[in-house]
């Protein structure tokens, strides 16, 4: 079993008080080496930091907490935001869990169900 990991950045608001953040998105997937391939689960990482990129593109300087709210998520905080990309994410790739740091010292993970 192998795991990659892939970390983007983006600065965003988000909270009651919508306060701003230099966010860290940690997405890692796990998969066997495929023997084909070489890459673990056979998949190509570039494909997937594309598909992060993509998805911090729709929510880059913009405020969480109106965005989130209006997906039917309860708060903006850190634990949506990782579920946010796991949900976008978890369909396509192997995805084992989504970090969000919102700083050097404080982040949650999200775990994908299966
Ligand atoms: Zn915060």
């Amino acid at each position: 079993m192998a795991e990659i990991g892939i970390i983007e950045t983006f600065k965003a608001r988000h909270g009651q008080d919508a306060h701003e953040h230099n966010f860290r998105v940690e997405v890692i997937l796990e998969g066997e080496v495929d023997s084909e391939s070489g890459y673990a689960g056979g998949i190509d990482h570039y494909d997937v930091i594309l598909d992060i990129k993509k998805i911090i593109s729709t929510i880059d300087n913009k405020n969480l907490k109106e965005i989130l709210n209006g997906l039917g998520f309860k708060s903006s905080g850190n634990e949506s935001i990782a579920t946010f990309f796991l949900n976008k994410l978890t369909n396509k790739y192997p995805v084992k869990c989504v970090k969000i740091w919102e700083t050097d010292e404080r982040y949650a993970t999200v775990y994908s169900k299966e």
